[in-house]
């Protein structure tokens, strides 16, 4: 049994507005098991409507649709389900009084358009609106030598459409489930590769159709895998994940820096914190995304003693004056090294990281195209370089995830 999402709307096919209806539901099927395999976005056309319609009543069992019950001529949901099915709207005298009374408690009279809003496809329900005029329709539509399909239509307005699923259709869509299956998801984070060598490395475990399923996302160069498993309850799902997760890991090893939620900054500080030690920062061309990052993560301000961002040659020199830095010309890979000490001494700190600046912000001391990170430790100060290439969307972020990364490995050893 699966489901699909429909909503409908001018509003949303012109880009208007953002459908987050459609989010917001199948979140919410997901969690009572179902998936939903489907979301269809249709204008406000009744044979476009039509046809989604037959479409979706023929490839899914169960069916929400939002928006389109209002009064106005451009409402067509009730009308356009009564023609997929080739039934009449008849008037539901119940639905009538209750929007009268509506009307009346909000001292106004009805308009007679809003008739319209108690007539529905013959053989449906109306969905209780508390809090608006238009109720909605469950109707079971009936298919051919298959089960029924059970279609749900709420209104667009997305505190009505919540109130009538939290009231009126989960515990439908629950009946119909027997509140058997759920489904779960768990997700781990990788850093250090590119999607499709991440992939390479794992056995087929992607393949469609498998149980439990792993899906991968790739966002600023961060790389989730999605684990999802259904089962009777929760703790089945997450026992029957538990083969996946240990292969992932055994593939994958320390490119695999957290689980769910987890960011780079929260696992570095995190290791930081076990071993008590502490952490400064100098960077150049992130602009002080890394000291942002890292601030946010360390609540207890124990980890993260500060950072130094510098902008130009002129301030990095003030800066690093007592080094005798600017003396003589030096590589980029020798500058992150200066920075790196240096800031360790100034925060007496355990590690310092230092962030170089990005190639194409300065070239004058900047071998092309290369990005410096140095990490001076207690015992000695270690560097890195990596290619600056890419969207430069991405950029920043990724450079500030390679220097933390940079970090967390070490700190793995
Ligand atoms: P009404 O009786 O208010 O006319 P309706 O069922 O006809 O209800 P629409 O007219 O389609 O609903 O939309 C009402 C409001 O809800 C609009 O502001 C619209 O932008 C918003 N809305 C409609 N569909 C969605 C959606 N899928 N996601 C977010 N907002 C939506
Ligand atoms: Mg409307």
């Amino acid at each position: 049994m699966h489901a699909e999402v429909i909503a409908i709307g001018d509003e949303l096919t012109s880009g208007q507005r953002l459908d987050t209806n459609s989010q917001w539901l199948s979140e919410r099927l997901g969690e009572l098991g179902l998936r939903t395999l489907y979301h269809s976005t249709v204008g406000d056309d009744l044979a476009a409507n039509v046809r989604v319609f037959r479409e979706a009543i023929d490839r899914s069992d169960i069916i929400v649709c939002t928006g389109g019950l209002g009064p106005t001529a451009d409402d067509l949901t009730r009308q356009a389900i009564a023609d997929t099915i080739g039934v009449e709207l008849v008037l539901d005298e119940d639905s009538l009084a209750r929007i009268r009374a509506m009307f009346a408690r909000r001292k106004r009279e009805m308009p007679e358009r809003n008739v319209i809003q108690a007539m529905f496809p013959t053989g449906s329900r109306p969905i209780p609106n508390p809090h608006g005029t238009a109720p909605g329709i469950d109707r079971r539509v009936e298919r051919v030598g298959r089960t029924a399909c059970r279609l749900f239509a709420l209104p667009g307005v997305p505190a009505e459409m919540r109130e009538m699923w939290e009231q009126t259709v989960s515990p439908a869509v629950q009946e119909m489930t027997g509140g058997r299956r759920v489904i779960r998801h768990h997700q781990i984070k990788c850093f250090g590769v590119g999607e499709s060598d991440l992939e390479q490395m794992l056995p087929d475990i992607i393949a469609r159709g498998r149980q439990p399923s792993v899906g991968i996302t790739v966002h600023k160069a961060t790389i989730t895998l999605r684990i999802t498993a259904e089962a009777e309850n929760e703790a089945a799902c997450f026992e029957s994940m538990q083969p996946t997760i240990a292969t992932i890991r055994d593939c994958l090893g320390s490119l695999i820096f957290g689980q769910e939620n987890d960011e780079l900054q929260h696992t570095v500080a995190d290791m930081l914190n076990t071993r008590s030690q502490s952490l400064a920062t100098i960077e150049w061309g992130s602009g002080g995304l890394l000291a942002d990052w890292l601030s946010e993560v360390d609540h207890t301000s124990h980890v993260f003693a500060g950072g130094i961002v510098v902008r130009n040659h002129e301030a990095l020199a003030a800066t690093l004056r007592e080094t005798g830095y600017g003396r003589g010309a030096a590589d980029q890979a020798t500058v992150v090294r200066i920075m790196a000490s240096h800031v360790r001494d100034q925060f007496a700190t355990d590690y310092a990281l230092a962030l170089g600046a990005f190639p194409s912000s300065d070239t004058v001391d900047t071998e092309a195209g290369e990005l410096h990170f140095a990490l001076a430790t207690p015992t000695t100060v270690l560097t890195k370089s990596v290619p600056f290439t890419g969207h430069p969307d991405i950029l920043k972020e990724r450079a500030v995830k390679q220097a933390l990364n940079f970090l967390r490995l070490t700190l793995l050893e």
